[in-house]
């Protein structure tokens, strides 16, 4: 097992949880119909986390434009890698774009070294 995902697919299903956290907090609302201000809380909270997850889509779309575009070299899929190293979002195959990096264990702390 690698314990690694593709960067950009992780904060994806990140934002993707937000929205299922969000809807799951106002359907819990319905629990609590009698208490006015319980229900303005949940409500407020899913339609924050919603609007969060939204936000965090906009940021991948920005994350997605400074990603490069390449094609793995183990599946030849098209796939965007972020940082110094990534993993394909396909077959989770590190890669790397830098020179110095390759043929290296995968390391996500790579990613912060200089
Ligand atoms: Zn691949």
């Amino acid at each position: 097992m690698k314990p690694y995902k593709n960067k950009i697919n992780r904060i994806r299903s990140f934002a993707l949880g937000l929205i299922f956290f969000g809807f799951i907090i106002m359907y819990g609302a319905i629990f609590f119909k009698d208490n006015g201000i319980l229900v303005t809380i949940f409500v407020t909270l899913g339609l924050l986390s919603i609007l969060a997850s939204t936000a965090v889509y906009g940021w991948i779309g920005l994350l997605s434009t400074k990603a490069v575009p390449v094609v793995c070299p183990n599946c030849g899929k098209h796939t965007k890698v972020l940082g110094r190293v990534d993993m394909c979002m396909y077959c989770k195959e590190p890669l790397t774009l830098d020179p110095n990096l390759e043929g290296q264990e995968f390391d996500e702390a790579l990613n912060k070294k200089r």
